[in-house]
């Protein structure tokens, strides 16, 4: 007898006819003589509609008030989820993040989890119960309730069973598995049968949200078999695996494309070109806790140069007062911003051994005239920032580009 480890998504919760069939799939799992963990989300679109509460009350809701709300939602599901599965004459027992052991770092709406307790779930488990937790949610050591950060369910879900060592972590979700770019902007997208632990955190933190990049990250590290599957489908959906394996399966230069419209691009012009004045205009923006993405640096004229980066959306206001205070110290001229871009990716472990895959992503964004106005690279992805209503034609035309297409 196994222990697997299922989460569910918000869109597999939405309402409560799927509660029920989520309610099915748990008890068909604990039939088959598995031990379940089911880690569950806010129901639909609650944790959107949280937020959008908060912000009638006050522009800028305090980050320990926000965490407190928003872990509100998951506790909804889990409660529904266990009287579902009740109902239907099973046992069941829904926990939050916080009663059952999910010890965070504390840092309101992006913390990070540094231990769960086994015991209150394997005593249920051995009850014959399952074990409903809710996503997202945990606390630290002093009892402050926190939230993981947007898609943190997945998250729990893999820390769960990295601790409990479960067999499999099905992460149930609206897609019955993960493709070679979103289907919903890409409609001859390919599922893979497997994809590489490496180029899932890749294509997750370029954007692609079907897993939370840090889900994947621990799966690689606790070598937790992690697998994509459809809620309301019976499909053996995508695993991730490690490198070697995926290569066999998937013999792809690229392997996906991604696209990210959550960001904004900020431009500090006439910038002093002298030593020490990167350090000091990065240094101000990583104490304001903002996360820089791509930067780029023109070349200098009279002194002077341009710096362009970019940051999450959510982080522009924040940025914005940072970039006052670098215009000061500094005496840089001027700093603009840009809400108006994306950033496009191609993700694939196959590139390392290849050339000119770059050169073929440039040329596939210029046929489409689509400017590019910063380009990234690592040995396994390039990534683009371009105008953001361009961003699903450029997505197209990479998957068209790298022979993506087709069915498996
Ligand atoms: P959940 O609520 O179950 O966590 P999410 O909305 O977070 O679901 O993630 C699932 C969505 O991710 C899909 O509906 C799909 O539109 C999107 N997505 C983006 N990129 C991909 C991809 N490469 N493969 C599959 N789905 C993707
Ligand atoms: N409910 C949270 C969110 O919407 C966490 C999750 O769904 O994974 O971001
Ligand atoms: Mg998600």
């Amino acid at each position: 007898m196994g222990l697997i480890v299922q989460k569910y998504g918000g869109s597999s919760v939405a309402d409560v006819e799927k509660i029920r069939t989520v309610a099915r799939r748990v008890i068909d799992t604990k039939a088959a003589g598995n031990d379940i963990v089911a880690i569950v989300s806010a129901m639909g679109k609650t944790t959107d509609n949280l937020i959008a509460l908060a912000k009638q009350v006050v522009d800028n809701p305090p980050d320990r008030e926000m965490d407190m709300l928003l872990a509100t939602g998951e506790q909804q599901s889990i409660a529904l989820l266990a009287m579902a599965i009740q109902s239907m004459g099973h046992g069941a027992v829904s926990f939050t993040g916080p009663q059952v052991g999910i010890l965070t770092d504390g840092s309101f709406s992006r913390s990070r989890i540094k231990a769960v307790k086994e015991d209150r779930i394997r005593a249920e488990l051995d009850k014959g119960n399952a074990v409903i937790v809710a996503g997202f949610q945990g606390a630290s050591i002093d009892g402050q309730i926190t939230t993981l950060g947007r898609g943190g369910s997945d998250t729990t879900a893999v820390a769960v069973a990295a601790a409990l060592g479960a067999e499999m972590c099905d992460i149930f979700t609206d897609v019955d598995g993960v493709y070679t770019a979103d289907p919903r902007v890409v409609p001859d997208a390919r599922r893979l049968k497997a994809i590489a632990y490496e180029e899932m955190v890749e294509l997750a933190s370029l954007g692609a949200k079907v897993l939370h990049s840090r889900a994947v990250v621990l799966a690689w590290k606790y070598q937790t078999p992690l697998r994509v599957r459809s809620t309301f489908k019976q499909d053996e959906g995508t695993l991730v695996v490690n490198d070697t394996q995926a290569l066999d399966m998937e013999r792809f230069v690229v392997s996906g494309v991604a696209v990210d419209k959550n960001q904004a691009k900020i431009s500090l012009i006439g910038v002093p070109d002298k030593p020490g004045v990167a350090a000091t205009i990065f240094g101000i923006l990583g104490k304001a806790g903002i996360v820089i993405d791509m930067i780029i640096q023109n070349v200098s004229r009279d002194g002077r140069s341009d710096i362009s980066f970019t940051v999450p959306r959510t982080d522009l206001h924040k940025t914005m007062a940072a970039s006052a205070e670098i215009c000061q110290e500094t005496g840089t001229e001027e700093a603009l911003s840009d809400e108006n871009i994306a950033k496009v990716s191609i993700v694939g472990i196959g590139m390392q051994s290849h050339s000119g895959v770059a050169s073929q992503m440039f040329e596939a964004l210029a046929n489409q005239n689509i400017n590019i106005q910063m380009i990234s690279t690592t040995e396994i992805k390039v990534s683009c920032v371009i105008e953001l209503d361009r961003a699903d034609d450029a997505a197209r035309a990479l998957h068209h580009q790298y022979g993506l297409s087709g069915n498996s």
